[in-house]
């Protein structure tokens, strides 16, 4: 990430710097070439003036071709002036060697131009001339050198070799900042790229340090650009919930390990005493059927916690069809009709609908709220369930008028192993796994539990299952169909 960062910096810096260059370097040439030519027009322009008015005066061309052109320290030039056969009439000193043969000068230009094509010759290595030719006629003119209309070349060669110097000076300089623009621009963006990826770096060492014990560990308190503050709030709220999950884990690990040993002690203590000495028969059966009861209530919580372990990995599949709730309460209320019975309760229920859950499940998640319902309510109360047919959904209410239960403990109540205060758990024995697998139930079906309680009133658990969504209009009719009450006992 940091070298493409850099090296993307880096790429456009050098193409950016390049264009600039190319572009100073591409005007820095133009203009040193329209002053050349300028001056090559100039002359010619010049040479065309002493021609055309004073074509006698042998003294301004002497001036105009031998001096001035020599003497000069810019731009210097060096002409020469021959007759349209070829014959000399007049050159700068140094010109034979410097300017070629007219065959190899560009061609002239006309009389109406003012300048023609140029072309560069190097007649050293390190020397640059720009020449040009053009035509030249002159006026006609009795005692001169050059008598009687005729027509000339003329041609001027400007030593560009100071511009070209320059240019190629110039051209080097470039060059120097373009690569000391390309390093240092890599060098700043990597170093930019570093710092702008250091707080990732910072969580990615935060996520290192994290451990299973030491779940503590936030990311959350430096002080994050803008950008990255978004991602660490979320890392920060994912070790939350993963810090919660844990702890919650750990709890339910320690929660079983000391549900088991009680009844695992029990066991061994009896075994212990039972091996002490010599027994009857008839007193090992005793044992063994103590021992038995104790391995039933083992193999309970065992298939309890599996149960609960299974519904949380949403690894249970659902047995889902249709059926009337009136049926599974019916077989409820006799699986539970001896307890009812025995402890003096009146169990009703009343209302009917049809259903689409797994029956089984159903039937389970009932049971161990109507267990509790019938645990807590002393002789001579009521224990009512009452189906209702919502719109999309069916409620089921568990109502008993036992001793209720303190407010307090309503909001941990569906959590697994929670138990009312210790004397009251000790009195009436359970787990403390029906409630939460009650809710698991519910919840594996997409539905709700809740539950109200006042000390000394009563308790009333409501469950809700929804139904499928687009349930059939028939389907709606047929559960419309009138509820009837029913006694299963008294
Ligand atoms: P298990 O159902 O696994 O045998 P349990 O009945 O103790 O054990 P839950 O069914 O989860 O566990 O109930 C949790 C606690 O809530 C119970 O210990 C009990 O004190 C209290 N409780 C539940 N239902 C009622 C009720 N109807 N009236 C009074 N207390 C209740
Ligand atoms: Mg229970």
């Amino acid at each position: 990430m940091v070298f493409r960062l850099s090296a993307s910096y880096a790429a456009i810096t050098i193409a950016l710097l390049s264009l600039f260059g190319a572009f100073l370097f591409w005007s820095l040439k133009d203009g040193l070439e329209t002053n050349a030519r300028n001056t090559l027009a100039d002359k010619i322009s010049v040479m065309r003036q002493i021609l055309r008015e004073r074509p006698n005066d042998q003294e301004a061309l002497e001036e105009e071709v031998q001096w001035e052109s020599t003497a000069r320290r810019q731009s210097v030039y060096y002409s020469r002036l021959l007759r349209d056969n070829g014959t000399l009439v007049i050159q700068s000193p140094g010109a034979q060697d410097l300017i070629p043969e007219l065959s190899l000068c560009p061609p002239p230009a006309a009389e109406n131009r003012s300048l023609g094509d140029t072309r560069e010759v190097h007649p050293a290595p390190e020397r640059t001339l720009l020449i040009s030719s053009a035509l030249i006629a002159s006026a006609g003119a009795e005692k001169s050198a050059v008598s009687a209309p005729q027509r000339f070349v003329y041609t001027v060669a400007l030593d560009t070799t100071t511009e070209q110097n320059f240019l190629h000076g110039y051209r080097d300089k470039l060059l120097l900042v373009l690569i000391g623009g390309s390093v240092v621009s890599a060098v700043a963006g990597t170093y930019v790229a570093r710092q702008g990826i250091r707080p990732i770096k910072e969580i990615s060492a935060a996520a290192h340090r994290i451990t299973a014990s030491d779940l503590a560990e936030r990311v959350g308190s430096m002080a994050w650009p803008r950008e990255l503050a978004g991602l660490a709030a979320e890392f920060d709220a994912m070790l939350q919930r993963l810090e919660d999950s844990f702890q919650r884990l750990s709890q339910f690990s320690a929660d079983i390990a000391h549900e088991l040993r009680t009844p695992i002690n029990n066991l061994m203590g009896e075994a212990e005493v039972a091996l002490r000495r010599e027994r009857t028969s008839k007193e090992y059966a005793v044992v063994i059927a103590s021992s038995l009861e104790e391995y039933h209530r083992l193999a309970g919580l065992i298939d309890s916690l599996l149960f609960l372990a299974r519904a949380e990995n949403a690894d249970l599949s659902l047995q889902k069809s249709w059926f009337r709730v009136a049926d599974e309460l019916a077989q409820l209320l006799s699986f539970h009709e001896l307890q009812a019975t025995e402890s003096e309760v009146t169990l009703s229920f009343s209302g009917d609908t049809r259903l689409f859950a797994d029956s089984m499940l159903f039937r389970r998640a009932i049971s161990n709220v109507l267990s509790n319902a019938l645990k807590h309510t002393p002789a001579g109360g009521n224990v009512t369930l009452e189906v209702l047919a919502l719109h999309d959904a069916v409620r089921i209410l568990i109502k008993d008028d036992g001793i209720g239960i303190p407010p307090e403990h309503l909001p941990r109540l569906f959590d697994r192993f929670y138990r009312v205060d210790a004397p009251r758990a000790d009195a009436i024995a359970g787990s403390g796994l029906g409630l939460a697998i009650g809710k698991s139930i519910v919840y594996l079906h997409g539905g709700s539990v809740t539950i109200e309680s006042e000390p000394g009133k009563g308790t009333s658990v409501t469950l809700v299952f929804p139904l499928p969504p687009g349930v059939k209009e028939e389907e709606i009719l047929e559960r419309a169909s009138p509820p009837s009450p029913r006694h299963a006992s008294a």
